[in-house]
């Protein structure tokens, strides 16, 4: 076997028995190959076993200090923020644990694409968490953040890069947090890490840019559409579910359609969306974590009920089919318990565990009866949006005496009317 003299970041032309390829040599924890970067933006790994012999054509220099992001004369400028998660991690070639990867110099040899297309002109790192570990602060500190950057006037859009279990969640969040939105949010992850030559990172990145320089003034999720490496959807973050637990086309829209196909080079919109405009981006982070998301099973006890009563100030239930949940003659019926509650002020929300489709109380009687208990069906919203909004609405003390109407108020494209579901 060619002895290989070269390091990670150096540019190199690897000579194979019937073919010459360049590339930029990238970190790899697999000392069995060389993975290696092609001008293309493709990644590739070559068994070591196949490499006659190597040329050096540009040693590496390693950048010190967060400064030294490449300036692209002319390009426009975007703002990143990184929160952790598989998209800002690598392996350690050393240690072989995964470690983050926040500085910018370092993030932009990474992922040259993202910093060859656009200038990133300021990188904030509010915290460094994977997603399963966030809760509304996390939220709040990356709405506030959002919203500084997209008051810079040079700053066309924000990237959000992020883990991908609770994104929706988060994409949630700052689409009820930031009103008026007046430029591009977009929210992106790997479900594959960027050392791995099947990292989904690079082709998301470079479709979050093209989206966060788009004219959609909207908070949404970018990323891969199928499990090719050709295009992406952007979702909007109100009607989008992680939906796979590994393949990098995780996140489909639901009970909505893509906003736009997204390419490296080209958004072609698929829906209507909000334009960008002049003025300021409101940031409305009242929140409060007094909610929580029950799942309704066969035969569950209705005394769950009582705890969540005195803990919370409003549920979400994910209830059966059309959201149905026991009927009153049932012997684990919820009714009574319900009724109870909510007539001492207990907001509950009902929403579908079917996950796609609307809710509706008027086919069955056991919905009429629930309607009547003063339980809200909340149409087509999603579980998840709908206990993001619940702690948004419960926590503007001023809208106390209007939740219902604030709930089935559609604020964020979180509801669909003309969706045929
Ligand atoms: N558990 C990780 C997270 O959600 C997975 C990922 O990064 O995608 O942060």
């Amino acid at each position: 076997m060619a002895e290989l003299n070269f390091n990670p970041g150096d540019i190199v032309v690897l000579h194979l028995a019937k073919d010459e390829i360049e590339g930029t040599i990238l970190e790899n924890n697999d000392s069995s190959f060389v993975l290696l970067k092609l001008k293309s933006g493709y990644n590739i790994g070559i068994p070591k076993e196949n490499i006659l012999a190597s040329t050096l054509v540009k040693k590496f220099k390693e950048e010190k200090g967060n400064e030294h992001v490449p300036i692209k004369s002319g390009a426009k400028s975007i703002g990143l923020i990184i929160t952790g998660g598989t998209i800002a991690s690598k392996l350690d070639s050393r240690t072989g644990g995964v470690h983050p990867l926040v500085n910018p110099a370092e993030l932009a040899r990474f992922y040259p694409e993202l910093f060859s297309k656009v200038n990133v002109k300021k990188v904030e790192v509010p915290f460094k968490v994977f997603s399963e570990a966030m809760s509304s602060e996390h939220w709040i500190a990356l709405a506030q953040k959002t919203k500084a950057m997209l008051d810079d006037p040079e700053i066309q859009g924000v990237i959000i890069t992020h883990g991908t279990d609770t994104l929706h969640y988060t994409a949630a969040a700052l689409s009820f947090f930031l009103k008026e939105l007046t430029k591009p949010v977009v929210l992106t992850y790997s479900q594959r890490s960027v050392d791995r030559a099947s990292s989904d990172a690079h082709l998301n990145l470079q479709c979050a840019a093209q989206m966060a320089l788009s004219d959609a003034a909207e908070v949404m999720l970018v990323g891969h559409a199928s499990v090719n490496d050709d295009f992406c959807y952007a979702l909007r973050g109100t009607k989008v579910r992680k939906l796979h637990s590994s393949r990098r086309d995780a996140f489909k829209p639901v009970n909505a359609e893509p906003l736009a196909r997204v390419f490296p080079d080209k958004v072609e919109f698929l829906s209507s969306y909000n334009k960008r405009h002049s003025g300021k981006t409101e940031l409305d982070i009242s929140f409060s974590d007094k909610v929580a998301l029950v799942k309704f099973y066969p035969g569950q006890d209705a005394s769950i009920l009582d705890f969540y009563a005195l803990k919370y100030k409003g549920i979400i239930i994910e209830a059966a089919g059309l959201g149905h949940l026991p009927p009153s003659d049932a012997p684990h019926s919820w009714l009574p318990s319900l009724k109870k509650h909510i007539r001492n002020g207990f907001v509950v929300g009902i929403a579908a565990q079917t996950v796609f489709g609307r809710v509706d109380p008027y086919v069955y009687s056991t919905g009429r009866e629930l309607l009547d208990a003063g339980v809200i069906f909340l149409e087509d919203m999603l579980a998840e949006t709908a206990l993001i909004k619940l702690g948004w609405v419960l926590g503007h003390y001023g809208w106390k005496k209007n939740v219902k109407e604030k709930m089935l108020e559609n604020v964020a494209g979180e509801l669909n009317d003309r969706i045929v579901l």
